[in-house]
């Protein structure tokens, strides 16, 4: 049946025509035609028969009426039916990639295959797979060719991956992570599927003149027989999308109960490190820094620690992670900082407060103000305190770290470049910014002198930092051998277990008055 008779305009207007034609039968059967011609005939002197013609007239009228009011009304409902699937779109669709969103996927249903026998829907329902797919390194991507350029990538990625499998089962989450339905793989072609999905991503793209390459993390896991939402089965394979994705780039994983734990672990560790910040139970211990040439303690470098309620360590790289990726860490941070320049201020003059500063701090417009403002709480002058920053922390936001790091300066506080050599372009940063130090990871120190390359790569280091006029840290001493070797190629400062681990304020105090101690009566 057209659509135009199911609608309401559709189903008045057959219903006007219906009356219209029974009332018409009706006035034939019952003769009213003649009764109306000899009413008219008989009353023509009251003008019975203009009466009845103006009645006629208002009835053709009324008619031509209707119908115009039933197309207005039909166009209308037209153009309504057009604007809600619009909207209907819109809000379960991507615009950039065209792909259905989490929306979509949240209300889809799958269709059951037409069989009539139930194990035949079983089979079907069990080999329902899901798979979480996550780019790797797209942020850095989109820095190098622009927002613009980052769009051009992702809608690439999407048709690479829909040319793969049922376009109809794609999905994008979110910035840029896509899920896919996929059916009918047995384990060994769910493998398979994942990595012709990472190859997929990963084949060079070419954005603008430039061959830009993103890589990909994969999860996937099965639906459960049907009984249990999609979603449910999406965030499995996300889970262990995430697993891959600590192992590095380009790893592809199905989940596994275990990582299940991992999340309700983490979730778990969360929620003390929350308590822990706000009840001040993590402290900071302090590791001393060694001026080489005089043998003299010219600083300490202030080391989170965290002793649990259970009296469990809990390691500073596992908390401060959870921290920056909850958004605790100014608090820590702050807290951290305004205990440690209370405890240095106990201290010589001439013993800096070394004190580290996480990546995603660097992209706060306000550090500056909220390290100056501990300062001026805790009256420690800027001079003596120097900032410690990887080389990682200064690529998430390049224009923002410059300001940051101008701004220290300016403050008079310190800036010493963190792990020198591990992490991304060191020698770009070091002609980009100004550093007052430079310390040499420990991973140098600790194979400088068993490998011979490691050993050039050391003395390249630390003639870097005399030609550029940077003072130059060695970290990770541990041993004689490594301090002679150092103190032969000019290393200025040491900083290691030979010469003392992190220690509470107190033994900080003490191990202070005992250097100096040493030191003059070695004199
Ligand atoms: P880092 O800044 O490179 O700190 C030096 C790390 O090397 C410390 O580990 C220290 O205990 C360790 N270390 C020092 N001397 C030696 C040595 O001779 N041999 C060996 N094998 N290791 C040595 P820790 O305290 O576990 O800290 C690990 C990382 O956690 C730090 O690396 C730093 O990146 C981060 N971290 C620690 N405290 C804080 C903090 O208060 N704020 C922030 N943002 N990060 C922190
Ligand atoms: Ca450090
Ligand atoms: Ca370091």
């Amino acid at each position: 049946m057209p659509a135009f008779f199911q609608s309401r305009a559709g189903r008045q207007c057959v219903s006007v025509v219906v009356l219209g034609a029974t009332l018409w039968i009706l006035g034939a059967l019952l003769h009213l035609g003649d009764g109306l011609v000899s009413f008219m005939t008989g009353f023509s002197k009251y003008g019975a028969d203009k009466l009845v013609l103006a009645l006629g007239i208002a009835g053709a009228m009324s008619f031509i009426y209707s119908v115009l009011r039933i197309a207005d009304l039909r166009k209308e409902m037209e153009l309504r039916a057009t604007a809600q699937a619009k909207a209907d779109w819109t809000a379960t669709h991507d615009h950039l990639t065209k792909l259905p969103n989490r929306y979509a996927f949240e209300r889809k249903i799958l269709s059951r295959p037409i069989v009539d026998d139930e194990a035949e829907i079983d089979e079907w329902a069990r080999n329902v797979t899901i798979f979480s797919v996550d780019l790797d390194g797209f942020k850095k991507v989109n820095d190098l060719v622009g927002h613009k350029g980052g769009d051009v990538l992702l809608i690439e990625v999407a048709k690479r991956i829909c040319a793969l499998g049922n376009a109809d089962c794609v999905y994008r989450f979110g910035g840029d992570e896509f899920i896919i339905i996929a059916f009918g793989l047995t384990a060994q072609r769910e493998e398979r599927f994942a990595r012709l999905l990472i190859q997929a991503v990963t084949r060079p793209i070419h954005i603008d003149g430039f061959g830009v390459e993103v890589g990909a993390s994969v999860g996937y896991d099965r639906w459960a027989d049907g009984s249990e939402p999609l979603e449910d089965a999406a965030h499995r394979a996300d889970l262990a999308m995430y697993e891959a994705k600590s192992r590095g780039p380009n790893h592809y994983l199905v989940f596994e109960a275990s990582m299940q734990d991992k999340v309700a672990e983490r979730a778990a560790l969360e929620t003390r490190l929350r308590a822990a910040i706000s009840k001040k139970a993590i402290k900071p211990f302090y590791q001393p820094l060694i001026d080489l040439k005089t043998g003299q303690l010219c600083g300490f470098e202030a080391l989170a620690r965290w002793i649990g309620e259970d009296g469990v360590n809990i390691p500073p790289p596992v908390f401060i992670d959870i921290a920056e990726e909850t958004g605790m860490i100014t608090a820590l941070f702050e807290d951290l900082l305004a205990q440690a320049c209370s405890d240095a201020l106990a201290w010589p003059e001439h013993v800096m407060l070394s004190f580290n500063v996480s990546p995603v701090q660097m992209e706060d417009r306000l550090l500056t103000s909220r390290i100056l403002k501990v300062l001026s709480a805790s009256r420690l002058p800027p001079q003596r305190l120097e900032i410690e920053i990887t080389e990682n922390a200064l690529i998430q936001d390049p224009a923002v770290a410059a300001i940051v790091l101008e701004e220290l300066h300016a403050a008079g506080i310190q800036i010493a470049l963190d792990d020198f050599g591990t992490g991304y372009s060191s020698l770009a940063q070091l002609a980009r910014y100004r550093f007052d130090k430079i310390k040499i990871d420990k991973s140098f120190t600790a194979t400088c002198r068993e490998d011979e390359r490691q050993e050039k790569i050391v003395r390249a280091m630390l003639g870097l930092g005399r030609s550029l006029n940077i003072k130059t840290t060695a970290e990770g001493v541990e041993d004689h051998g490594q301090l002679a070797f150092l103190l032969q190629l000019g290393c200025d400062i040491g900083q290691g277990y030979l010469f003392g681990k992190a220690m509470p304020a107190a033994e900080a105090s003490a191990f202070i008055s005992d250097r100096s101690a040493n030191l003059a009566s070695t004199a």
